[in-house]
């Protein structure tokens, strides 16, 4: 399954992981200058976000309610079983052994809202701390990560589009805080001859600040090589979120799917 496996831990050979995390013996990304998860690639400059902002506030009145803090019924395990996360005072919880979880429900354009903190408890460094993400149609990873005073490659940060472009900015809380992550997807369009027209984009706004502004995706996400679109034809799939071992919560889940103007 897509969702797993995709931003591990590594070891460099010759680097300390906390000095220069990433890596230099991957691909160049087509278009761009730097290799997948790039050592050397700047990191986002650190934001510090406005002091107070609109959390737990509900959701527009045609929103799909996707998580409440009371249930899992909107979603399902990466087998199509039963979403074994926990759920604790209003939010969920990434439990390790029960893997991702997705949405029952499939998407195309959307709005999406939600919120995470991560781990209170600080564990692990890099992308070993405090790691989650947002798989949008299942494919598509905008990166959940405790990106507070952690190093770690560009790509890989929060609101990164993992692997293929670092977010424009830091603007990470402290492990434990409540951070609102709003993410605006458009699908990606094949013609009836199966030729791709239109390639996957993302706006990514987390707690106030813009870190992906209308990006197209390169193609689904992976770890540690190139993607492109050859594999999949699909422009719609449910929003996953990711395993990757550390207990990151999650509340106040909500999407409106998008529709064109001029069609009431
Ligand atoms: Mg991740």
């Amino acid at each position: 399954m897509l969702l797993a496996g995709i931003g591990m831990t590594f070891s460099h050979p010759h680097l300390h992981a906390d000095e220069l995390p990433g890596y230099t013996d991957t691909p160049i990304i087509p278009g761009q200058p730097w290799h997948v998860h790039d050592a050397h690639r700047p990191r986002p400059r650190v934001v510090t976000p406005a002091a107070s902002f609109s959390l737990n506030a509900g959701a527009p009145s045609d929103a799909v309610v996707l998580f409440d803090g009371k249930d899992l019924s909107q979603w399902q395990g990466e087998n199509g079983g039963p979403a074994g996360w926990k759920i604790k005072d209003g939010y969920m919880e990434v439990t390790p052994a029960a893997g991702s979880i997705r949405t029952k429900q499939e998407f195309e354009d959307f709005q999406l809202h939600l919120e995470f903190a991560a781990p209170e408890v600080v564990k692990g460094n890099s992308q070993g701390r405090g790691n989650s993400g947002i798989f949008l149609l299942g494919q598509y990873e905008a990166q959940v990560l405790d990106s507070y005073e952690n190093p770690t490659y560009a790509d890989g940060q929060l609101g990164g589009m993992y692997g293929q472009f670092p977010p424009l900015a830091n603007p990470s809380k402290k492990p434990g805080e409540w951070q609102s992550y709003d993410i605006i997807f458009e699908a990606p369009r094949w013609n009836a001859a199966g030729q791709l027209i239109k390639k996957a984009t993302v706006t990514i706004i987390v707690n106030g600040v813009v870190l992906q502004n209308h990006r197209e995706y390169l193609g689904p996400t992976k770890h540690r090589e190139l993607t492109s679109y050859h594999e999949t034809r699909s422009s719609r799939g449910p929003i996953g979120l990711q395993d990757h071992g550390d207990l990151v919560r999650y509340r106040n889940i909500w999407i409106r799917p998008l529709g064109e103007i001029d069609q009431p």
